[in-house]
């Protein structure tokens, strides 16, 4: 039987520290707040601003939404993000995406000051992470990783840690976070060959790849610490989702392993507020 490890003691251990933190910077007049721009109502940015919101107010941090309609043209919305980017009293920026195709988006990212860039949205943010400038904030899904394993006190320094997924959101920045910690990546995709073989090697595997249950019983050995990213529709029960790892298989042979959901998921949204902290404390330090 693995060790399962649960978001919940994670979340709330993570809420205790911003707790803290949040009261020292009110003791010198300053509230940290999260600035969340959204473009239209999509049910799940919809669902991740209602988790958002909720962390922030349960730590004692301001939330504010910024929404635009769909058919925003360039201009006014460049201009919206600008005065967003120059509000004092704003020190975290989280812009959903996609933007609607009529947008720039590579241009309006440009726009977020990278110093409030608490989710990775610009190169300048992108640039401080893989060139280990720790000013910089990796996106939330990586940092909630780190989190996890740190929280569970897996050693990575000198183990074998294999990433499947190599995007710019999960694979590649999680992958700097593990080298920065000193561990040995190895980072997959669509055309490793041998890819259940060089998971078996790994001592952390974290599966990033968006397949249900992909990761069969025969990408594990004995041992290994599995993290599961995935997020995807349950195909054996609709209307529940699970994770990239067949959780059933893998977890009756491996040392450890995170559940979905329940998992590096529920994590994400105390990853945005705490880099929001972090941005608040740097900006007026
Ligand atoms: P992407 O689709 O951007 O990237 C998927 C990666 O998996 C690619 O690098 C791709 O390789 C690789 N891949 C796809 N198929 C295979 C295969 N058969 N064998 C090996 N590698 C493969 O997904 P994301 O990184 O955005 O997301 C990954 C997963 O994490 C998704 O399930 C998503 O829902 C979830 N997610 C969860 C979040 C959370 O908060 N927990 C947040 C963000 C994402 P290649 O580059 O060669 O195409």
């Amino acid at each position: 039987m693995a060790e399962i490890l649960k978001a919940k003691p994670v979340a709330d251990a993570m809420k205790a520290d911003m707790i803290q933190r949040v009261e020292a910077l009110k003791g010198k007049g300053i509230t940290p707040k999260l600035g969340i721009i959204r473009v239209g109502a999509r049910p799940d940015d919809l669902f991740y601003e209602g988790g958002a919101k909720k962390t922030c107010t349960g730590v004692g941090m301001e939330c504010e939404v910024f929404e635009y309609p769909e058919t925003i043209d360039q201009a006014a919305f460049e201009q919206a993000v600008t005065e967003i980017g120059a509000r004092k009293d704003v020190n975290g920026i989280l812009m959903f995406s996609p933007l609607p195709k009529h947008l720039n988006e590579r241009k309006i990212r440009t726009l977020i000051p990278v110093e409030k860039d608490v989710d990775c949205l610009t190169t300048s943010g992108a640039a401080k992470v893989f060139t280990d400038d720790a000013t910089g904030f990796p996106p939330c899904t990586p940092s909630a990783c780190m989190e996890m394993l740190h929280f569970y006190n897996i050693p990575i320094k000198g183990k074998k840690c294999v990433v499947v997924g190599r995007s710019l959101v999960v694979g590649k920045p999680l992958a700097m976070l593990l080298l920065r910690e000193h561990g040995t990546v190895t980072i997959c995709h669509s055309r490793t060959e041998n890819l259940p073989g060089v998971c078996q090697d790994g001592e952390i595997v974290i599966a990033a790849v968006g397949k249900a249950k992909m990761l069969k019983g025969n990408f594990f050995k004995a041992g290994q610490t599995v993290i599961d990213v995935g997020i995807n529709p349950d195909p054996d029960n609709p209307g529940k989702y699970c994770g990239d790892v067949d959780f059933a298989q893998a977890e009756p042979i491996v040392n450890k392993i995170s559940p979905v959901p329940g998992g590096v998921g529920s994590i994400t949204t105390s990853v945005l507020c705490k880099h929001t902290i972090m941005a608040c404390e740097m900006q007026n330090a």
